[in-house]
C-alpha cells in the first residue's frame, strides 16, 4: 500500500490533519512549482502513517491518494488449504493451549470445508505426542523433527516451520499467544509473507468469502475489532491460553492417522544461540490458569491487608487468589495474580469476583469461566452483566460469611 497527497488537488484546507488519529499529517509551505501558489499544502510523514485510511474520506477534494496495490500484486490464494494448529511443546510435552486450539480449529476447518491439522516440531522423541494430537481431533499431523528442534530457539524453529509452511501451504495457522508462540508467530509471518493477528479472543469463518474473522480487543480494550486478512495467505492468529476450552478427547481409540514427516534443513547460521540450561522461576507459585476455583479481589477491598479475606475464602474452597489490575497497580498484590487483558486469561469452574467493577479489560480475562459469582455493593456494576449469581452488598459482610458457611459445610 502507499499514500500520497496530490499536489494539484490539495487546496490546503487542513481537514485531513484532524482526521488523522496518528498525527501523521502537517501543513507545510507549498513547493514553488506546485499549483495554488501561496497556500499551504498537506504533507504525510510516512514514518508515522499507518496507512489506516482514516484521512481519505475527510478530504473533499480527493487529494489523498491511498493505493491498495500490494506491490507484488495479488497472490493466488487457491493453493492454500487446511487449518493448522502449532502444537507447542515444552520439554517434550504438547502444551494445553494446542489442545484448546485444536478444539476451536475443528469448527473452523468444518466451516472452510478443509482438514484440521497439527504441526509438531521437536527431536525424534517428540513422535510420542502425535497420538494425543489425533485424539484431540487433528486429522493430519505434520511431524517436523531435527535434533536442533528439541527445545525452542527462535531461529531454527522459524526456519523449520517456514519451510514446511511454504511447502504445504496452510490456509490458516493458529498459535498460542504464549511467550514462545508470540515470538515464533511474528517471525514466521514475516518469513512467509502472512497476515498475523495477535491475541485473538474470537475466531470464525466468513460464510461468504471464507476469510478468517479474527476478533480481538483494540484501542486499549475499548472496542472489539474483527480483522480479516484478505489478500495474503496463510492467515495467522495467536490466541491466549484458556480463551478457548479444551474439548473432550474426540477419537479415544484412534491410533492411526495421517502423519506427514518432514526433516528441515537447519542452517548453521541459525544456531548462534546455544541453550545451556532451562531454569524454572520457582518464585512464581500462583498457577491461576490451571486453577479450577479462583477468588479475586478488586479495589473494593480498600487496602492491601484486606486481601486476607480473599485468601481465606480461596483457601477453604481450595482455589487460587486473583486480582484486578487496580489492586496490582496499587501495590496490594503481585502482578502474578492479575486477571484480565494485560494479566492472565483464566477459565475456572468457579470465579468469585469481590469488589471488582467488571471493566471490559477485566472481563476479557475471565468471562468464559463456567460459573461467575459477583459481590459488589453497586447494583449497576458491569460485573453483574456477566455474573451467573450476584450478591449486591458489602464484601466485608459477605466474604467472611461465605468463608464461615463453607467451613461449616466442609466440617
Ligand atoms: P474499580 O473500578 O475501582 O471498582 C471497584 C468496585 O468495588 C466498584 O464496582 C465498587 O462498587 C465495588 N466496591 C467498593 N467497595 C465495596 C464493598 N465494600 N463491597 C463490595 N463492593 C465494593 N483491569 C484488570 O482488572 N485487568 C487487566 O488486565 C486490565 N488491563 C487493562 C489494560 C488497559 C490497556 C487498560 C486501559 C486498563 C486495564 N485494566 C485492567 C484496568 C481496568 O480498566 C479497570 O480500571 C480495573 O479493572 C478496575 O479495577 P477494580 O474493578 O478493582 O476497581
Ligand atoms: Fe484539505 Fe485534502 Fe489537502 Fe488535506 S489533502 S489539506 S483535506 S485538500
Ligand atoms: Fe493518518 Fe491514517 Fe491518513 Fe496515514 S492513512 S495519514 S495514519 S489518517
Amino acid at each position: 500500500m502507499s499514500i500520497k497527497i496530490l499536489l494539484d488537488k490539495c487546496t490546503g484546507c487542513s481537514l485531513c490533519v484532524k482526521a488523522c488519529p496518528f498525527a501523521a499529517i502537517t501543513m507545510i509551505d507549498r513547493p514553488a512549482d506546485a499549483p495554488g501558489k501561496g497556500k499551504k499544502i498537506a504533507q504525510i510523514d510516512l514514518d508515522v502513517c499507518t496507512l489506516c485510511g482514516a484521512c481519505v474520506p475527510s478530504c473533499k477534494f480527493n487529494a489523498i491518494d491511498l493505493k491498495k496495490d500490494l506491490g507484488g500484486g495479488d497472490i493466488d490464494l487457491s493453493h492454500y488449504k487446511d487449518v493448522w494448529v502449532f502444537a507447542e511443546q515444552r520439554e517434550g510435552k504438547v502444551q494445553s493451549v494446542a489442545y484448546e486450539l485444536l478444539s476451536e480449529g475443528r469448527q473452523l476447518a468444518a466451516d472452510c470445508g478443509s482438514l484440521l491439522c497439527a504441526v509438531l516440531l521437536g527431536d525424534a522423541s517428540i513422535e510420542e505426542e502425535v497420538d494425543q494430537l489425533f485424539k484431540y481431533g487433528a486429522q493430519k499431523v505434520y511431524l517436523v523433527t531435527h535434533p536442533e528442534l528439541k527445545d525452542y530457539r527462535t531461529a531454527p524453529y522459524t526456519r523449520a516451520l517456514a519451510e514446511v509452511v511454504t511447502k504445504h501451504k496452510p490456509e490458516i495457522i493458529l498459535l498460542g499467544a504464549t511467550t514462545l508462540g508470540r515470538d515464533l508467530a511474528a517471525r514466521l509471518a514475516i518469513r512467509v509473507g502472512a497476515g498475523l493477528t495477535a491475541d485473538c479472543t474470537g475466531l470464525a469463518i466468513d460464510p461468504v468469502k471464507k476469510h478468517l474473522l479474527q476478533t480481538r480487543p483494540a484501542f486499549g480494550g475499548n472496542i472489539m475489532a474483527t480483522i480479516q486478512t484478505i489478500r495474503h495467505r496463510p492467515q495467522m492468529a495467536t490466541v491466549r491460553t484458556k480463551v478457548f476450552k479444551k474439548s473432550q478427547i474426540q477419537n479415544p481409540k484412534s491410533q492411526e492417522g495421517n502423519v506427514i514427516r518432514f526433516t528441515p534443513v537447519i542452517d548453521q547460521n541459525d544456531l548462534v544461540v546455544k541453550l545451556l540450561d532451562i531454569i524454572k522461576d520457582e518464585s512464581v507459585k500462583v498457577n491461576l490458569q490451571d486453577a479450577e476455583i479462583i477468588v479475586s479481589g478488586g479495589r473494593g477491598l480498600g487496602e492491601a491487608k484486606n486481601f486476607k479475606l480473599i485468601e481465606e475464602l480461596a483457601a477453604v474452597l481450595g482455589g487460587a487468589v486473583g486480582a484486578s489490575r487496580a489492586t496490582v497497580d496499587a501495590g496490594w498484590i503481585s502482578a502474578h495474580h492479575q486477571v484480565g487483558q494485560t494479566g492472565k486469561t483464566v477459565c475456572p469452574k468457579l470465579y468469585i469476583a469481590c469488589g471488582i467493577a467488571g471493566k471490559i479489560q477485566h472481563l476479557a480475562g475471565m468471562q468464559s469461566s463456567d460459573t461467575i459469582v459477583a459481590i459488589n455493593k453497586d447494583p449497576d456494576a458491569p460485573i453483574f452483566k456477566v455474573a451467573h449469581y450476584g450478591i449486591v452488598g458489602d464484601l466485608f459482610e459477605y466474604v467472611p460469611l461465605l468463608t464461615k458457611k463453607i467451613k461449616e459445610l466442609r466440617g
